[in-house]
């Protein structure tokens, strides 16, 4: 048995604290907020996360207030034609083994941070910002910002995209701002006229910018995010937005999209970054995973997932046969690494290829997808969805 710090209780913290602690290990999750707590609005999982889930022991839980969509529709933001759609019924869940959900990002969190607790070997700490670490002869020291420091065998950074420990062991400064900015809001069903509640992801491509909804929270909430390619320099987090800026920013959206996005209150504004891929993510007895070591955009829906994906092959790993532990660690990196960076390129493809391209480029991408069958479009996200760790 082993003990691990782990630094950042996100999503994919407290999954690598769950994997890890379920092959027998302790485990330590130093959080720098003062609650475990996951903000902001919808997340998409695609069955390679539910997979993870399952391994992790709380797939049902999570299951139970997920939308299992019908559809990820992609529709002319301006005519309001369809351009592609894949279907997620029964022969999409039969073909990659789970659903396509969506869900509230508490609803994915809230069974995570309950089956850790249930965990009698996991402690987790919150109001613990780490700084830091050392290598010792035996293991690893983890430098908080104050307080004393924690000795371990081994040191997960999993604190996102602006992660300390990739600070000290990738150095690559910080992230890079995408230029895209995106307004989030979140909308009781009641308020929804019943002839715009629908069971899909519906994303409405735009020229330089795109619309996405859908259902969380069973069905009792809509997600709205609208998304423009506005060169923005400057990240920003979840700053309070004005309606009327929201609306007034696309005035060329379906009636349709229009009347959806009119019911959004409570706007909040980001300004997204990424990183791009690096190959080295160990330092000895220190690795990162999820964000800390290949934050995308969202234009994939895949963040999460991959970090749940990372979480499960870590635990499965430290239970192989191994010299070490810093080995196990760089044999984690090495078949973690191809597949992150291609999913990273994924969501910049799509969003540049898909979501964005105006003009002749538009044009080109609506003649392409109308030569598409569902059949086709489910080959096409098979490496990413049907993936089984
Ligand atoms: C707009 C948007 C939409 C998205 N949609 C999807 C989607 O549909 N599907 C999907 O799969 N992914 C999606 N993602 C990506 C997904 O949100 C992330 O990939 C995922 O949350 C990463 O989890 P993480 O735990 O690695 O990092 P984070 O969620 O960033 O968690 C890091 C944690 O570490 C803590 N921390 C930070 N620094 C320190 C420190 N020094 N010491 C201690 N703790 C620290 C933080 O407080 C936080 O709790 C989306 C992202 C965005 C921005």
């Amino acid at each position: 048995m082993a003990e691990f710090v782990i630094a950042g209780g996100g999503i994919g913290g407290l999954a690598a604290a769950l994997s890890i602690a379920r092959q027998g290990h302790r485990v330590e999750v130093l959080e720098r907020n003062d609650t475990f707590a996951e903000l902001g609005a919808g997340i998409q999982l695609a069955p390679n996360a539910f997979h993870a889930l399952d391994r992790l022991g709380v797939g049902a839980r999570v299951r139970a207030a997920a939308v299992q969509i019908d559809a990820l529709r992609l529709l002319d933001a301006r005519s309001g034609d369809s351009l592609a759609t894949l279907p997620l019924g029964p022969e999409y869940r039969r073909r990659f083994g789970n659903p396509y959900a969506v869900v509230h990002r508490g609803d994915l969190y809230a069974p995570l941070l309950e089956a850790c607790r249930e965990h009698e070997g996991i402690v987790l700490r919150a109001g613990v910002a780490v700084a830091g670490y050392e290598h010792t002869p035996s293991g690893v020291r983890v430098l908080p910002v104050s307080g004393m420091p924690v000795e371990a065998d081994g040191l997960i950074g999993a604190d996102g995209i602006r992660s300390v420990v990739r600070t000290q062991l990738v150095g690559d400064g910080p992230p890079r701002v995408s230029g895209h900015t995106i307004h989030r809001a979140v909308v009781p069903m009641d308020h929804v006229p019943p002839a715009l509640r629908f069971d899909s992801v519906c994303l409405w491509a735009g020229p330089g910018w795109h619309f996405v909804h859908y259902p969380i929270t069973s069905g009792r909430k809509l997600n709205l995010a609208i998304t423009r390619d506005d060169g923005a320099r400057v990240a920003v987090s979840a700053v309070p937005t004005d309606r009327e800026q929201v609306l007034a920013g696309f005035p060329d959206l379906h009636d349709t999209a229009r009347r959806l996005l009119a019911l959004g209150r409570g706007w909040r504004t980001w300004v997204l970054c990424d990183r791009p891929a690096v190959a080295t993510w160990t330092d000895g007895r220190v690795v990162l995973t999820g964000d800390a070591a290949h934050p995308m955009l969202q234009y994939a829906a895949q963040g999460a997932c991959m970090a749940l994906e990372d979480a499960v092959l870590l635990g499965d790993l430290l239970d192989r046969p191994s010299p070490g532990i810093a080995e196990q660690f760089a044999a984690f990196n090495a078949e973690r690494r191809d597949r992150t960076a291609r999913a990273q390129e994924a969501a910049l493809w799509m969003g540049r290829n898909l979501y964005h391209p105006q003009g002749d480029e538009a044009e080109a991408r609506d003649k392409i997808l109308a030569g598409l069958s569902p059949g086709d479009l489910m080959d096409a996200v098979s490496w990413l969805h049907a993936h089984r760790c």
